[in-house]
């Protein structure tokens, strides 16, 4: 095995599989990646990322995460519950009582 051979190796064998490497990092690990963030913050289950077993499907969970609004937090221990809760199941906090107003905006 002499350069030549050598260079025929990294153009023909090593280089297209950086490529395929960093196309399947971008095009399904990075949709993989935001989804479970973006479950995170708006307390959504990252296991919707399971979808992400296909690159669409990865794709696709990751774009509904972010679409979805944000969940409800408790007003006391900022847990997320459900909108419908009149009393926090972690901290039997009153909800209603607190915060009827609707702070629009945000961030
Ligand atoms: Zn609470």
């Amino acid at each position: 095995m002499d350069g030549a051979d050598l260079l025929d190796f990294v153009f023909q064998v090593v280089l297209p599989f950086t490529v395929v490497v960093l196309g399947v990092l971008i095009f399904w690990v990075l949709p993989i990646y935001l989804g479970v963030r973006w479950a995170r913050e708006k307390g959504y289950s990252p296991l919707w990322m399971l979808f992400g077993i296909n690159p669409m499907g990865a794709w696709i969970a990751a774009a509904i995460l972010q679409v979805c609004p944000p969940r409800d937090r408790c007003v006391e221990c900022q847990r997320f519950i459900r909108k419908d809760f009149e009393v926090c199941p972690y901290c039997r906090c009153d909800q209603l009582e607190f915060a009827p107003e609707e702070t629009t905006g945000g961030d």
